[in-house]
């Protein structure tokens, strides 16, 4: 064995306590145990802990007895469902426990950050009172990015045509630039919770909350709106010669 096939004394003792848990949950049918199997088998894959004794991750599922492409799938579906959990505040409290199964989650696999909760409201509207199902899912994602795509963000701006690729760079900052504006709004939140206890009594919170919010709005305001109609993005004197109009200007025209 090389050098670097021997796990060191605290990969050892990890690789153990994760066994313990892929041993434990393997004999279990229930989801917890498969989130927690899949969580397990994720630092294993992580660290390569099975290489003292397998060659590959894949030698090491089927020393288990699990099968390869439903573990890829249940890990692909692991991080849909901590990329929703990290942002719940996004999503419909009293609904959001209804897709957390791994059927449901698969279907928003690929997904870019932001149309996750999007196919989620999508597919809430659709299932009215009754129970979000993964069919609803599958719907709501052909419904936002048809053509089943993957990852590619569709770039359409607000009038809903499709952005020329020269002016991608330019239309990605939109994201960056509401990421930041996002940024400020959590930041009044913070400052209401902190206004709120002692020791927050002299905090001017009605005049920050004004003014972050108005700033937060020119912020977000100032992003990509729409490809300019006059030159179609080459660059005009409308346009200023940045190929586009920002969002405020679309407010105003
Ligand atoms: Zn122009």
């Amino acid at each position: 064995m090389s050098k670097l096939q021997i796990l060191s004394a605290s990969e050892s003792r990890e690789f153990q306590s994760m066994e313990r848990v892929v041993d434990g949950t393997c004999k279990l049918k229930g989801r917890e145990a498969s989130w927690e199997l899949l969580g397990a088998l994720r630092v294993i894959r992580s660290g390569r802990l099975y290489r003292e004794q397998h060659k590959s991750f894949f030698s090491y599922l089927k020393s288990k007895g699990l099968n390869q492409s439903s573990v890829s799938r249940g890990l692909s579906a692991l991080e849909v469902k901590e990329a929703i959990e990290e942002k719940a505040w996004l999503y419909d409290k009293s609904k959001v426990g209804m897709i957390m199964s791994e059927r449901c989650l698969r279907e928003l696999v690929g997904l870019d950050e932001d149309s996750i909760p999007e196919v989620f409201r999508i597919a809430c509207d659709e299932a009215g009172y009754g129970p979000v199902t993964y069919r609803h899912l599958k719907d709501a994602r052909a419904k936002l990015a048809p053509k089943g795509l993957r990852r590619k963000v569709e770039r359409v701006d607000e009038s809903g045509e499709q952005v020329p690729d020269f002016l991608a760079e330019a239309f990605s900052a939109r994201y960056m630039l509401s990421d930041v504006s996002a940024k400020l709004k959590s930041i009044v939140i913070e400052l209401q919770a902190i206004a709120s206890r002692p020791g927050g009594e002299y905090l001017p919170f009605h005049e920050i909350h004004s003014e972050l919010s108005k700033i937060s709005h020119a912020i977000a305001l100032s992003g990509f709106g729409v490809t300019c109609i006059d030159c179609h993005g080459t660059g005009c004197m409308r346009c200023k010669n940045t190929g586009y109009i920002p969002k405020r200007r679309l407010r105003e025209e």
